[in-house]
Formats: structure tokens, C-alpha cells, sequence
């Protein structure tokens, strides 16, 4: 745990953020700044920086598992979705505490940008 982390203090409860679903290692919120209709954030609730940071099979598949776990609530599953982690600077990614972005609800470009 990071005591400055954004997503360490949402999962901690101390920054109030709309939690959609839980496991024990992991949390769901909605994203503040939605690209999609649906957009949630798969956050786990140990502090890992980016992906480099760990390879941990069992750690990275049950954030896998949350995500298609709450698109299929979201009934994204249906019509399709995106899940997107983004790593590092060039990847735009503005927290750096490992996420996985899950966007659903619209029809997706590719490449994305
Ligand atoms: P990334 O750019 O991949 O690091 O994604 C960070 C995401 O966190 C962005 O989509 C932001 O909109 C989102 N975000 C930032 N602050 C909050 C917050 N307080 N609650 C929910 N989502 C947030
Ligand atoms: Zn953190």
C-alpha cells in the first residue's frame, strides 16, 4: 500500500469512488472521466505500478477473471467489450498503480489512439 496512491486510498475506502463489485484481492469502480458508456476500472488492492512489476500468473489472471466477471454483469458480454491496461508513459497511463480499464456499451475503432 502506497499511503499518496489514488487507487490504493479508493481501496481503502479513504477517496469515495462507486464500487460495483469486489473480490478479495480486487475492486470495480466506475471511472470518473467515462470513454464509453460503461467504463469501469478493475483496481487491485495490493500497490503494483505496471505490468513490468509483476508476473504473477495467479495475481494478473484473477484481475482477468474480475473483469469479465463485472462485463458480464454490465451485459457486455452480449454485444462486446474492451479491456485495456495501459503501461507507462508512451501508453498514457495517468495512475500508476496497475488497472484494468473495461469499456462496453458503444462500437470500438481500431487502432485505438
Ligand atoms: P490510466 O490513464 O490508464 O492510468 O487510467 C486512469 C483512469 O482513472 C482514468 O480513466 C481516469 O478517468 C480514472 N480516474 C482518475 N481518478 C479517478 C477517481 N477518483 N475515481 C474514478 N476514476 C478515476
Ligand atoms: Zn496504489
Amino acid at each position: 500500500m502506497s499511503t499518496d496512491c489514488l487507487f490504493c486510498r479508493i481501496a481503502k475506502g479513504e477517496i469515495p469512488a462507486q464500487v460495483v463489485y469486489r473480490t478479495p484481492t480486487a475492486i470495480a469502480i466506475r471511472d470518473i472521466n467515462p470513454q464509453a458508456p460503461v467504463h469501469l476500472l478493475v483496481i487491485p488492492l495490493e500497490h503494483v505500478e505496471t505490468l513490468n512489476d509483476t508476473a504473477d500468473a495467479e495475481f494478473l489472471g484473477s484481475l482477468l477473471v474480475a473483469a469479465r466477471e463485472v462485463a458480464r454483469r454490465e451485459r457486455l458480454d452480449l454485444k462486446g467489450y474492451r479491456v485495456v491496461v495501459n503501461n507507462g508513459v508512451e501508453a498514457g497511463q495517468t495512475v500508476p498503480h496497475l488497472h484494468l480499464h473495461v469499456l462496453g456499451g458503444r462500437a470500438m475503432r481500431w487502432p485505438p489512439g
